[in-house]
């Protein structure tokens, strides 16, 4: 089966194998994962390999802390206004799309947000030219999606935010290429893409911004708090930050971002282009900000969505119904979708044209 599910949870097949081999007995210590006391040996050196190889993977210097939270990318939407505000507004935002419209939503019950480039007139089918940004110099922050996980629309530039921290959504689009973290202040990352089981959220912060948190924001909430404790002033989900110490030492396996990069371009560029030399399926993005993650699509007659999706099923070929929000079509490829699940999808597409078009 190949499932393109958008997540929770799209682990590759070698993690999950592996974990269901120490599920009962992690390395003779005749205990779970998910039983260890997170302070014991065994626990700290799970979380300590994990958050070295994650720095190994991504490049993140000894300038950032790394921090494993809960709750998920959407309650990060509320954390990092609280933290990053610093008495100091507005903060800017770009709006791309569904996800940077919630994280906007979010921040104005905390502080003032100056949306400082829409695509919304446009249907969020592009990202607006930077040299038409209103952005402000004093601002907090900058906060960007770059990988709009339900339109498919991915920037292919960093923006350039001056001396203003840049704050950035990588829920899905964390480690599928190469990125120079030292651009950023701040970085969060719901795990279920391509990093571990949903309700994770890693986040990359530059030291200097920690410390700063409006009075009143909750204790876990405070990046200090969860930094000074090593991710571990409450139980962590232990369970989750394990399974993304396995898919970190898979993705070091693959070769790194740098190989991923390369197998998701060519991923990618092989599925926009049967699409766009097919007049049975179309896609709306424009062509240099396509998600090499999240790819929508519309067949040319939408009464026959639910055939194609059911005879995608019967080949094993799951989850390709687009969010409820668009409609159509989404097939999510992320690290864990093998070059072969992009074939098998693409054969599929082809026999249906061939048996429905015209
Ligand atoms: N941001 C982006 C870009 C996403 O794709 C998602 C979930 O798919 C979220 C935020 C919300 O993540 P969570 O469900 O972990 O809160």
């Amino acid at each position: 089966a190949y499932n393109f599910c958008a997540g929770p949870a799209t682990l590759p097949a070698e993690v999950l194998q592996q974990a269901q081999e120490e599920m009962l007995d992690w390395r003779g210590t005749g205990m779970s994962v998910m039983e260890m006391s997170h302070r014991s040996d065994e626990f700290v050196a799970i979380a300590q390999t994990a958050e070295q190889d994650l720095r190994e993977l991504a490049g993140i210097s000894d300038d950032y802390a790394v921090l494993f939270m809960q709750g998920g990318a959407s309650s990060q939407f509320a954390t990092v206004p609280l933290n990053l505000m610093r008495g100091k507004s507005p903060a800017d935002y770009v709006n791309t799309g569904i996800w940077s419209k919630k994280a906007i939503a979010e921040a104005r019950r905390f502080g003032e947000v100056n949306v400082a480039a829409s695509s919304e007139e446009q249907g969020f089918t592009t990202v607006p030219d930077q040299a038409s940004w209103k952005t402000n110099p004093e601002a907090a922050y900058l906060h960007y999606t770059p990988n709009e996980t339900i339109g498919g629309l991915e920037y292919d530039f960093i923006p350039d935010s001056g001396d203003v921290p840049l704050v950035a959504d990588m829920s899905s689009s964390m480690l599928s290429r190469p990125l120079d973290i030292s651009k950023f202040g701040l970085i969060y990352a719901g795990a279920q893409k391509n990093i571990g089981p949903s309700g994770l959220v890693v986040v990359i912060i530059r030291k200097d911004l920690l410390g700063h948190a409006q009075s009143g924001t909750p204790t876990m909430l405070d990046y200090k708090v969860i930094a000074d404790n090593d991710s571990m002033y409450n139980t962590p989900a232990t369970y989750s930050w394990y399974l993304a110490g396995l898919v970190f030492k898979w993705l070091k396996a693959q070769g790194g971002v740098a190989a991923m990069g390369e197998i998701n371009k060519r991923k990618a560029d092989k599925l926009y282009g049967y699409i766009d030399n097919s007049d049975f399926y179309a896609n709306p993005i424009e062509p240099r900000f396509r998600s090499w993650m999240n790819v929508p699509f519309t067949l040319a007659d939408d009464s026959l969505n639910s055939a194609f999706l059911k005879g995608a099923e019967e080949r094993f070929l799951l989850n390709l119904k687009g969010h409820r929000t668009v409609g159509g079509m989404r097939a999510s490829i992320y690290n864990a979708m093998p070059e072969a699940g992009v074939d098998a999808l693409i054969d599929y597409m082809k026999a249906f044209e061939k048996e429905r078009a015209g």
